[in-house]
């Protein structure tokens, strides 16, 4: 399989790609086989150090381009995304092991990114301000915040990071990513795309690393660093952004999240549990968007649980990469043990098992962390999987009997990200829209994201917008300008 890591070493600094300042190395290997795909540079305190003054070094040659000159740098990288897609989605389903149709359709979706921001560069506009006083004016300026520190997760591994590095370079920041230490060699091929782009050396430089808290700790004590942007747990960003507040760092958290997926009696029982199914199984269940609790209206629940078996019975689980595979491995044994605990929990409190709850084995399950689609039905409040963000495929469906009821049930948690509702019913969609303290609301639709449109999280799923116009905006300051005549 073509591998994109370069021989000198995979972290990239003001321009080049090099080892480790400690030589150490890990592996990255495919989560369907446990095939070892490549030795990756692991990065720490002192590479990421070197990482923050390259950037630091380029930020005001980078700013003081045109917005015309960087888009064309990221549109250019549009066009090599496009054209090294289908090697670029070998490579996701390889180290991420998502099916070969959803890598592609990750990797436009990830291009999406660059096209939007290239565009949006061009749009960043002040405004004038009446005063008070007649010998005065006032204007404001939109200017980049400065050296920006990301870090991605594993489940998107291309398009997470280009929905970070496209706004921050169409701003004029400049940036250090560290991906996840499981998808590392996915972030390579994006930076090497960003490099032979015609991005300048120190505009934009990847550490990876398998202890995150090593160069975790060099960008959020770091006073050049004026930005943090985070994508993963709820868990660890709440621990960033508290130590990022030290130095008073600008702070986006795009993290977890427990969707309500809400039926009503009203809904296509049939149209809806194909959307459940979809959106339930989407990349392993390893998505912040996935459905965790499914709530249907009682009237409906024995058709809806009839359908959603048989889609559930449907699902091909294996090694993306072969034709017919619908769902591919979870990212490792944790995520395994996580499923098992859930499942466990729910059936030991009454949850009805109606498909899977295990581990595959045989069928060359063996070598690839695999958990079969699961189907529990009558959920509980009172169970792991109706609080805890699941993060695989395990869909859980409640009954409930009233409007009022499914807005108690959707609402009663600390997340607030994405929520689903089905109805036939225009009043009702408009009502519950707005009673759902959810940050992205999909009404009979399972896709309500787009590099076009602001996504991300209420409550403790998180702070700021990525994409549309949001997006470039949390990578700006405002200045106001006096001006006395
Ligand atoms: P995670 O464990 O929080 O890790 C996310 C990133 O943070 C990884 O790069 C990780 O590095 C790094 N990290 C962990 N501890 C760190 C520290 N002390 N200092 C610096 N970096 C640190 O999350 P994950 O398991 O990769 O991703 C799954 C989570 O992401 C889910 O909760 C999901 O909902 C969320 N997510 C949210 C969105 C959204 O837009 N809201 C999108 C995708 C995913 P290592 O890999 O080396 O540990």
């Amino acid at each position: 399989m073509w591998s994109p890591a370069p021989e000198n070493g995979t972290l990239f600094i003001d321009g080049k790609w090099r080892p480790a300042v400690s030589r150490a190395t890990f592996e990255t290997r495919n989560p369907a086989t446990s095939e070892l795909l490549a030795q990756i540079s692991d990065g720490g305190l002192d590479d990421a150090r070197e990482a923050i003054a390259a950037a630091s070094a380029a930020a005001a040659a980078w700013a003081a381009r045109t917005a015309y000159s960087r888009a064309a740098v990221l549109a250019e990288a549009h066009r090599l995304m496009l054209a090294r897609a289908d090697d670029l989605a070998l490579l996701m389903t390889s180290e991420q092991g998502k099916p070969l149709r959803a890598a592609r359709n990750e990797v436009g979706y990830a291009g999406d990114f660059l096209q939007w921001f290239a565009e949006e560069a061009k749009r960043v506009y002040g405004t004038t301000i009446p005063s008070a006083r007649g010998d005065q004016r006032f204007f404001t300026m939109q200017q980049p915040v400065g050296v920006v520190a990301a870090i991605t997760p594993w489940n998107y591994p291309v398009s997470m990071i280009t929905r970070k590095v496209g706004p921050a370079l169409a701003a004029g920041c400049t940036v250090v990513l560290k991906p996840a230490e499981q998808t590392p060699l996915c972030a390579v091929a994006t930076f090497q795309l960003l490099q032979d782009a015609g991005l300048p050396p120190g505009v934009c430089n990847l550490i990876t690393a398998s202890r995150p808290e090593a160069v975790g700790n060099a960008l959020l004590t770091s006073e050049t660093v004026r930005k943090l942007t985070f994508t993963g747990s709820t868990e660890v960003g709440k621990q960033l952004a508290a130590r990022a507040a030290a130095t008073v760092k600008r702070v986006s958290l795009e993290l977890g999240g427990h969707a309500p997926f809400i039926v009503f009696g009203d809904a296509d029982a049939a149209h809806a549990a194909k959307g459940a199914s979809l959106v339930k199984f989407l990349n392993t269940g390893q998505a912040c968007i996935s459905p965790n609790r499914i709530l249907v209206q009682r009237d409906l629940y024995p058709a809806f649980l009839e359908v959603l078996a048989q889609r559930v019975a449907n699902l091909r689980a294996g090694n993306g990469a072969e034709p017919g595979v619908t769902i591919g491995p979870l990212i490792d044994d944790q995520a395994i043990a996580k499923m098992e605990r859930h499942v466990n929990d729910a059936v030991q409190k009454g949850a009805r098992l109606l498909s899977g709850g295990r581990r595959l084995s045989g069928g060359g399950h063996d070598r690839g962390t695999f958990f079969a689609p699961t189907l529990l039905a009558d959920v509980t409040p009172d169970m792991l999987i109706y609080r805890e963000e699941t993060f695989g495929p395990v869909a859980a469906v409640t009954p409930f009997d009233d409007e009022a009821e499914a807005m108690e049930m959707a609402n009663d948690t600390a997340y607030g990200l994405a929520s689903y509702v089905y109805t036939r019913d225009l009043s009702r969609a408009i009502r519950v829209c707005e009673a759902l303290r959810f940050a992205i609301v999909g009404i009979n639709d399972i896709n309500p994201t787009s590099a076009a449109a602001p996504f991300g999280g209420m409550k403790e799923s998180g702070i700021g917008r990525e994409g549309g116009r949001d997006g470039i905006s949390e990578y700006l300051e405002t200045k106001l300008v006096g001006v006395s005549t």
